[in-house]
């Protein structure tokens, strides 16, 4: 639950600073825990926490997991089940080109909820990571909330605490940056990280807080490069 109290609740209050300052005080104690599998293999840096008033330049596209790149699932904990988005690769290598660094955020209350372990949803996502990269595109990122919703955890989409943890890690600049995804929390989470959000056409209703509604992942992309 966002704290009403909190500077980060309101976009246009944020700050440079203020982003910084959450990040290093961000207790997400869960989060550092499960960053030993929730990353994919080949990412061991360690967290830096940049000194305020580091800027901000990395531009990337952060994206959800379930229904944006991958097919949804009921429940997927099976790697075998995944079902990649059909021009999964070429829009992620279009914006690759353009200098787009990718993350991938994913709620996964299937963990807090026990119908699936933590080595089996790392596994998919490591098979997902695998997959891309094997294809040519690298992923600094892949950042897992395991809670329930009922936890109120910071790490929940729309909460925001994976995203400010990008920013600490990645440098990933907000305004730069782009979220994608097919649910109104993502859209949300992008939104109030400060990132433009895109909506991509899916079961979810459409949400009207997105910059744009994409009928596919290749017509977002054609979007951001349009721009
Ligand atoms: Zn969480």
């Amino acid at each position: 639950m966002q704290n009403p109290d909190s500077p980060l609740s309101i976009p246009e209050q944020k700050t440079l600073n203020q982003i910084l300052r959450h990040c290093i005080n961000l207790p997400s104690i869960r989060v550092l825990q499960l960053d030993n599998w929730a990353r994919s293999g080949n990412l061991n840096a360690q967290p830096k926490y940049p000194e305020f008033g580091v800027s901000l330049s990395q531009k990337f596209v952060v994206l959800d997991r379930d229904g944006t790149l991958i097919e949804h699932v009921h429940h997927l904990s099976d790697p075998k089940l995944i079902k990649f988005k059909p021009d999964l690769v070429s829009a992620l290598s279009a914006l690759s080109k353009e200098g787009f660094a990718f993350g991938i955020v994913t709620n996964q209350s299937i963990i807090g909820r026990a119908l699936a372990s933590q080595e089996e949803v790392g596994a998919v996502n490591q098979l997902i990571v695998d997959f891309l990269e094997q294809n040519g595109i690298n992923i600094s990122f892949l950042y897992v909330c395991p809670h329930v919703p009922e936890k109120y955890c910071k790490c929940r989409k729309p909460e925001i605490g994976l995203g400010l943890r990008a920013i600490s890690d990645f440098n990933l600049s907000p305004s730069l940056s782009y979220v994608i995804g097919d649910q109104e929390s993502d859209i949300l989470f992008g939104k109030n990280l400060g990132c433009t959000p895109i909506q991509v056409q899916g079961k979810a209703k459409r949400s009207h807080l997105a910059e744009y509604y994409a009928r596919t992942l290749s017509d977002a992309a054609d979007w951001i490069l349009g721009r």
